[in-house]
């Protein structure tokens, strides 16, 4: 049994020319479908946290531009 909470993922764009890089705060499927703002190429994580859920709402997502 998989309990859906909040994770933090680190997201970068797969497009090599353009390399922005987000942090998303959310459920697991929600940032598995996050496409890029600035190019909307598909995006890879490199790196998941778990996070407080305190959003609560399922679907919920948080997106932040990563420096
Ligand atoms: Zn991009």
């Amino acid at each position: 049994m998989t309990i859906a909470g909040s994770v933090l993922a680190l997201l970068v764009c797969r497009d090599r020319a353009c390399r922005a890089a987000f942090e998303a705060d959310g459920t697991r499927e929600a940032i598995t479908d996050l496409r890029c703002e600035d190019c909307d190429g598909p995006l890879e994580a490199v790196g998941w946290a778990d996070s407080e859920p305190y959003h609560g709402a399922r679907g919920h997502i948080d997106v932040r531009r990563a420096a």
